[in-house]
C-alpha cells in the first residue's frame, strides 16, 4: 500500500483533486483498481496542522512550499512508512488586463479573510468598463515521492483559458467559477455541469501530467 497525502485543506480542490486521480486509474489505467494500492490522505488527517505561509513569487514556488512543510510535519509526527508520496497545489486566476492580478494571491484577493463572494465582487469591480476580460486559471504542482530513503520530487503546471462574465452566475465549483467561461463556451464553470470542468480544468491538465510520472514512481511498489 502506498500513502499518498494531498496538501490542502481546501474541501473543494481535495474533492476534485480525489475525483480526478479515481477517474484516471479508472480509465487509463487499464482498470487498475487504485485503492488496491493508493491509500489517499489529506492534511485534515493531520492533528494540530496549519498550513505554512504562501511567500512565494509564483504558483510553483508555493507549491513546493507547501509540499515540503508536509513532508517536514510528517516527520515530526512518526517514522515515515515508505513508500510515501505527498501531492500539494497552487492554483490561481490570472487576469490580462490587470497583469496577471489576482494570481498568487487569488484566495485572498479582498483581504486576508476574504470569501469567494467577496473576491468576485472585488474583481468584477476592477474590471468595470474593461472590454479585454481575458483570463486564464493556473494549476501548480508539486510531487514528492520517498521511497527506500531516497527521495525525489517534480513540478507540473497547467491552464485553463477563458474570460470573465460581467456577472456572477451559476452555483457549481468555488472561487471565481462564477464568473470564469471556459473558452469555447458561454456559460461560467459554475453554470455547467461538474464534469464538464473536470475535463477541461487547469487542476485536471496539470494532474494527469504528474499522474503519469506518479504511476511511473508506484509502478514497483503495486
Ligand atoms: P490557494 O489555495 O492558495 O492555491 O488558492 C487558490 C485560490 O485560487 C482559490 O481560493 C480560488 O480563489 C482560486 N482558484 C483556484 N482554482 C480554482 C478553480 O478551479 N475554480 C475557481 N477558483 C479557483
Amino acid at each position: 500500500m502506498i500513502e499518498l497525502w494531498i496538501a490542502t485543506t481546501n474541501h473543494n480542490k481535495i474533492k476534485e483533486i480525489k475525483n480526478i486521480i479515481h477517474l484516471f486509474y479508472k480509465n487509463y489505467s487499464k482498470g487498475t483498481e487504485l485503492s488496491k494500492f493508493l491509500f489517499l490522505k489529506s492534511t485534515k488527517d493531520l492533528k494540530n496542522y496549519s498550513p505554512p505561509e504562501e511567500t512565494g513569487v509564483y504558483f510553483t514556488d508555493n507549491a513546493k512550499i507547501k509540499s515540503r512543510h508536509l513532508l517536514n510535519n510528517l516527520m515530526e509526527q512518526r517514522t515515515l512508512t515508505q513508500p510515501l508520496g505527498i501531492l500539494s497545489e497552487d492554483s490561481g486566476l490570472e487576469v490580462e488586463s490587470l497583469n496577471g492580478a489576482p494570481g498568487i494571491y487569488s484566495a485572498r484577493y479582498s483581504g486576508p479573510q476574504a470569501t469567494d463572494r467577496e473576491n468576485n465582487k472585488l474583481l468584477l469591480k476592477k474590471l468595470e468598463n474593461q472590454t479585454n476580460r481575458r483570463a486564464r486559471y493556473t494549476c501548480a504542482l508539486s510531487f514528492l515521492f520517498i521511497e527506500e530513503e531516497r527521495e525525489s520530487s517534480k513540478l507540473f503546471e497547467a491552464h485553463c483559458e477563458g474570460q470573465i462574465a460581467h456577472q456572477e452566475k451559476g452555483y457549481g465549483g468555488f472561487g471565481y467559477d462564477s464568473l470564469f467561461i471556459p473558452r469555447g463556451q458561454t456559460q461560467t464553470f459554475a453554470t455547467l455541469p461538474p464534469d464538464f470542468k473536470q475535463k477541461l480544468s487547469h487542476r485536471r491538465k496539470a494532474l494527469e501530467q504528474c499522474l503519469e510520472h506518479m504511476n511511473n514512481c508506484f509502478k514497483k511498489w503495486v
